[in-house]
């Protein structure tokens, strides 16, 4: 029988300790080792430079974007979410491939901003959440404060599962309630060190944690995997206190690998055939090399090296020769897969976002959207010549789903749209680096756009009256350019019987 897994990200506001805790659970997991442990470390790094020489072959950095670990026989996959502070099309389509969260809350700053935009994303797809409150060896918000913000902030109901004796210079130790064992900081670093007991907790605490007790509902499992309730767990990233509390909640809790939604069914993991979905493609470093790889989920059926899925974008199978698996220990080409697993594979650009993979090419998996941009850019090539390239790279960035891409009915250059700035930036300097194509990104008429879809008469009557507000996309399907939001309203109420979305599944 393989492990159990359990496929999760974590979310955070930059700072509040997301890059310590990752590598916290994957020193816990025994897939990286501490400077110390010299006999272990030299297995490693020889394993782990195996693994950079495929990397520097393939040009292609994969390091960190999946990370799996195992514990106690349950195998952990960490997705990583991009850290900008600006959200991406990216960050969201990673929150896609995921069956649970951590959200990672500095104790002394509660729920910031960008915690707060993930979250919502998370909520979105009910995507179950355990809180981690982090630098509790800092002078912190006292512990209801910040639980009672979570409750408020998320509209969330919080069940502590855990609470800090002390904090910041009176920080002596962390109660687990499940256990009623205190973990204990020791020595000059004042780290947990695997020191822990059950005295009595002194006064002031003891009451404290009383009414934490009592204060709050015990955890409901069903509500947590609904997305309604949160368990909430206290913690030091930094000086280990909590790390190994969470990994057990994630094991004992969190949920296996879910169904996912094709159209109106719904694909178990138990299903005999692979099937999966890529929900990323991250293209090469080196410019020179035109190799990509593709990020898959994997739904259903044991996977094994060299088997042959057809993409839903292809039509006629691939062989998968050499997926990788992303043990961070000792990252490898794989040889089997189990439904939760991520499958890096590695191919010329024929796997895009969204894209379907499966033995029988009898499954399409749905909710894996394209976001109506908010930000509309038209392209001006500064070398005429190079229109050539400028569609290839158009078209390249589009399928990795950096941008997107539209081509107006009328008038020549393309426009690109995104859902935030920082990926226009990423855009130009791309294209001036990979594709050697200088070009400025300049205002265009337009807000945002909308997908259209209707009777082929009525879509070709609406074509005749508006050529200059259509455009098509990368896949050729029709999309309406609206000046503003009221645009749309406008020409909605005007044409009942075609539809406007503002997400495009794939
Ligand atoms: P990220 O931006 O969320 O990935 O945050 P980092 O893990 O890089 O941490 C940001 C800063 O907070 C770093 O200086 C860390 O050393 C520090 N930090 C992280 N966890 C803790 C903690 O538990 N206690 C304290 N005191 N500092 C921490």
């Amino acid at each position: 029988m393989p492990n159990p897994r359990r496929t999760f990200a974590i979310i955070s506001h930059p700072d509040a300790g997301k890059t310590t805790l990752t590598e916290k659970l994957l020193l816990q997991g025994g897939a990286i080792h501490l400077a110390g442990e010299v006999k272990a470390r030299g297995a490693a790094r020889r394993a782990r430079s195996d693994w950079m020489k495929i990397e520097q072959q393939r040009g292609i950095s994969v390091t960190s974007s999946v990370m799996t670990f195992e514990k106690d026989g349950v195998t952990f996959n960490l997705l990583d979410t991009p850290g900008h502070e600006d959200f991406s099309e990216d960050t969201y389509r990673t929150l896609t491939a995921v069956d649970s969260a951590i959200m990672v809350i500095d104790a002394a700053k509660g729920i910031e901003p960008q915690t707060l935009k993930l979250f919502e994303v998370c909520r979105l797809r009910s995507v179950p959440i355990i809180t981690f409150v982090n630098k509790v060896d800092r002078e912190g918000r006292d512990p209801f404060e910040t639980l009672d913000e979570v409750a408020d902030k998320l509209a969330l109901d919080v069940s502590p599962q855990m609470w800090p004796v002390g904090m910041g210079g009176l920080f002596e130790g962390l109660l687990d309630f499940r256990t009623g064992e205190i973990a204990r900081p020791e020595g000059s670093s004042k780290e947990y060190l695997g020191t822990r007991d059950t005295a009595e907790i002194p006064g002031e605490y003891a009451e404290q944690i009383e009414l934490a007790q009592v204060g709050y509902p015990e955890l409901d499992l069903e509500a947590y995997r609904n997305g309604d309730m949160t368990p909430v767990y206290f913690g030091s990233a930094l000086k280990n206190f909590g790390v190994e509390e969470l990994i057990d909640a994630i094991a004992r809790y969190a949920p296996p690998p879910r169904p996912q939604p094709a159209g109106d069914a719904q694909i178990s993991p138990t299903r005999d055939e692979v099937t999966g979905f890529i929900f990323k493609v991250q293209a090469n470093m080196d410019p020179n090399h035109r190799d990509r790889i593709a990020f898959m989920r994997q739904v259903s059926g044991t996977f094994k090296r060299g088997m042959k899925l057809t993409p839903s974008g292809l039509g006629k199978p691939i062989a998968v020769h050499s997926p990788i698996l992303f043990f961070a220990q000792d990252r490898e080409i794989a040889d089997t897969a189990e439904p939760g697993d991520i499958i890096g594979i590695p191919n010329h650009g024929t796997l895009r976002v969204g894209d379907t993979l499966s033995e029988k090419n009898d499954v399409r998996f749905t909710g894996l959207p394209n976001f109506a941009p908010e930000i509309l850019r038209r392209v001006q090539l500064r070398d005429p010549t190079k229109t050539k390239q400028l569609r290839k790279a158009l078209d390249d960035l589009s399928e990795e789903g950096v941008i997107q891409v539209f081509y107006p009915v009328i008038g020549g250059s393309s426009i690109v749209g995104v859902v935030g700035q920082l990926q226009l930036d990423v855009l130009v300097s791309r294209l001036a680096a990979e594709y050697k194509v200088e070009a400025a990104l300049e205002a265009s008429p337009f807000a945002t756009a909308r997908w259209l879809k209707g009777p082929q008469e009525k879509l070709d009557e609406f074509e005749r009256f508006n050529q200059g507000n259509l455009a098509h996309d990368r896949d050729g399907d029709l999309v309406f350019m609206a000046k503003s939001p009221w645009d749309v309203g406008y020409q909605q109420e005007k044409n009942p019987e075609l539809t406007f979305s503002a997400t495009k599944e794939r």
